[in-house]
């Protein structure tokens, strides 16, 4: 049988039109058109202790593209809350170089970042953290407020966001009134209310129940691809994990990429069987 020759950029052409794609949409160029949300060159930090040196990160080289979903594994202190805290700009490296968005963060200044963090970058932490005599909706509300959404807006996009997490039932309840599961899914949305760049979360079912860190997982995990923000989780939970598209590995300051193969998971498995951390870490921003 005859076969027609077709060329690249025809082939290209051919997808896009019978798709209705624009120039550039991912499908067609599925690596290049993901840029770079993240770049750590060579982070150190040292914290210093009276007389004794702590090196959190030892020469932490990381490259993170736009809607990936990471997860950083290791034992207790070995440096994954100061990673997310280098990352997040809630903490300053001792040498090395952070990039967002191609942005060196060591060149902000304290506004800059503030600015920089309140819309471009999402927590979550193991312990929630909602305000306590906010309802649901206010707390999700909250990050809105604060960089500058009028009322009514806020209020909107807050119970958008809480419909999507499975809590248009609870917007008026206080968060002691909401279980633990109920909690994280506020967090996540309050977290993504600003549309951010990237999500950091550490630790985020460290606090829940298998079924329910699951529940939370996947739905971070919807949220964020929706959003198009990137995550990074820190975690010991296998749960998690296994939803990685890609998994680092942190020891004594050093980061390593493990694949997300069979082989690695006994690996990790090995890693979360350590006790578990301590309830807050000194770097625990908050
Ligand atoms: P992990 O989150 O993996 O448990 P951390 O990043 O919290 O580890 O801590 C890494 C190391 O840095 C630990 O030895 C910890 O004690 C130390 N450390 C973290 N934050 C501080 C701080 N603010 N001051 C001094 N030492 C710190
Ligand atoms: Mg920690």
């Amino acid at each position: 049988m005859h076969k027609t020759k077709v060329s690249r950029a025809q082939r290209t052409y051919l997808v896009r039109t019978s798709l209705l794609l624009p120039l550039g949409h991912p499908f067609l160029e599925p690596n290049r058109s993901l840029s770079l949300v993240v770049k750590l060159d060579h982070v150190e930090k040292s914290y210093q202790l009276g007389k004794t040196t702590v090196n959190a990160l030892r020469g932490v080289s990381l490259s993170l593209r736009e809607r990936e979903f990471v997860v950083v594994m290791g034992p207790s202190g070995s440096g994954k809350t100061t990673l997310l805290n280098i990352i997040g700009t809630l903490d300053r490296v001792s040498s090395g170089r952070v990039l967002l968005e191609g942005n060196d963060i060591g060149k902000m200044r304290d506004g800059e970042l503030t600015k920089l963090r309140r819309h471009k970058i999402g927590f979550i932490f193991q312990f929630h953290n909602l305000i306590p005599v906010l309802t649901a909706l206010e707390n999700v509300q909250l990050p809105l407020l604060t960089s500058g959404v009028n009322t009514k807006q806020a209020e909107e996009r807050a119970k958008i966001l809480l419909g999507r997490v499975g809590l248009s039932g609870r917007l008026n309840h206080l968060p002691d009134e909401l279980s633990g599961g109920e909690q994280q899914r506020v967090a996540i949305a309050r977290a993504l209310a600003n549309r951010p760049r990237i999500l950091l979360a550490d630790e985020p079912t460290g606090d829940l129940d298998t079924k329910t860190g699951t529940e939370v997982v996947e739905l971070m995990y919807e949220m964020a691809k929706r959003e198009n923000a990137t995550v990074m989780i820190v975690t010991h939970d296998p749960v998690v994990a296994k939803r990685a598209e890609r998994i680092f590995e942190m020891r004594d300051g050093i980061l390593t990429e493990t694949s997300t193969s069979e082989v690695s998971f006994h690996r990790i498995r090995a890693v979360e069987q350590l006790p578990p951390e301590p309830e807050k870490t000194l770097s625990q921003p908050n």
